[in-house]
């Protein structure tokens, strides 16, 4: 293993260069930015940064005791808090063993690292533990906080840390990494993952990963059959038991943005391609104050989601068809 070492994604390397060529460090920071443009991979990197023995040219070497035992993830002075599970909370125990970890003296004789990814899962018991530590910093233990959602993370919190925003790439850098990591699909392939991510690369390689264009295809064929009568919202809502339900937020989300274009005449065809002929009928049909409505409603729900409630699966699914059908019958 030659140079395994992480590196950030080619468009943080300016922030990568100013972060790493400060010689005094803050001891918190906040890695920012949208989901999939390479945030938790900065983190990754610049931890193994600040662990290395021998940093080479602002990277870890890659080869010293130290990253071969990041690389093994049996570091014994790294620490990565995340929820149990993807999409729950980050509760209160995790951040107590976090804080018995930065009371430990780091047993390489050197640095103590701690990643928290998504730092906005915390709940509130565990961000107000965390507050604690961080008003309390160790020498040479630092802590990497990740997230999307930045906001959501309490001021105080975030005022104690040095907040470092991580780009989206523009969309010709994101499609020629999109083209070098995925050498199997096509061009039109990598635009449509692209576009589907938001812009996001590291995001449309993970969409390609759960096979998203497949589960857009029956989800774009379900809600045609549900207009025509053919399929009913429990029976679709049963049926989509691989479809993350952010991911189907998003597109009706984009879809309805769609629907306020063509209802108030500020395009003339939709962004989305795939449903080219539905979106134009149904602005035709509906009403926009039921439309305003339904976008209300959709923006809560996403927000719920994005926020890790617990929504009942099935149940959200059916009513978010039925009310997207009764956009054509309200008046
Ligand atoms: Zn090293």
């Amino acid at each position: 293993m030659a140079d395994a070492a992480a590196r950030p994604c080619p468009w943080h390397m300016p922030a990568w260069e100013a972060l790493t060529a400060g010689s005094r460090h803050a001891h918190a920071f906040l890695f920012a930015g949208l989901p999939g443009v390479g945030k938790r991979l900065f983190a990754e990197a610049f931890a193994a940064h600040l662990l290395c023995l021998q940093p080479v040219a602002s990277h870890a070497c890659g080869q010293c005791r130290s990253c071969l035992l990041q690389q093994a993830g049996s570091h014994p002075d790294r620490l990565v808090v995340e929820p149990e599970e993807q999409g729950k909370a980050i509760r209160i125990d995790a951040i107590r063993q976090l804080g018995d970890f930065i009371g430990q003296t780091a047993q390489q004789g050197g640095r103590k690292v701690i990643i928290l990814h998504p730092a906005e899962a915390m709940n509130l018991n565990a961000a107000n533990a965390l507050l604690k530590s961080l008003e309390e910093p160790t020498p040479d233990t630092y802590l990497l906080l990740v997230s999307d959602q930045p906001s959501r993370l309490l001021p105080t919190i975030r005022s104690r840390c040095r907040v470092q925003p991580l780009i989206t790439p523009g969309h010709a850098e994101a499609l020629a990494w999109l083209q070098h990591s995925l050498p199997d699909l096509s061009p039109e392939q990598h635009a449509a993952l692209l576009l589907m991510a938001g812009g996001a690369p590291l995001r449309a390689v993970a969409l390609q990963a759960i096979d998203a264009a497949s589960l857009r295809e029956q989800v774009v064929e379900g809600v045609k059959a549900l207009l025509k009568s053919q399929q009913s919202a429990s029976q679709l809502a049963e049926r989509w038991t691989s479809v993350p339900l952010e991911l189907l937020a998003d597109w009706f989300c984009d879809w309805t943005l769609d629907l306020l274009r063509l209802k108030t005449g500020a395009a003339d065809v939709p962004v989305n391609a795939d449903m080219d002929k539905v979106l134009p009928f149904m602005a035709r049909h509906l009403q926009l104050p039921a439309l305003l409505d339904w976008q209300s409603w959709l923006l809560q729900h996403r927000g719920m989601l994005l926020g890790k409630a617990n929504l009942n699966r099935v149940l959200f699914i059916e009513t978010l068809l039925i009310r997207w059908k009764q956009l054509l019958e309200r008046r």
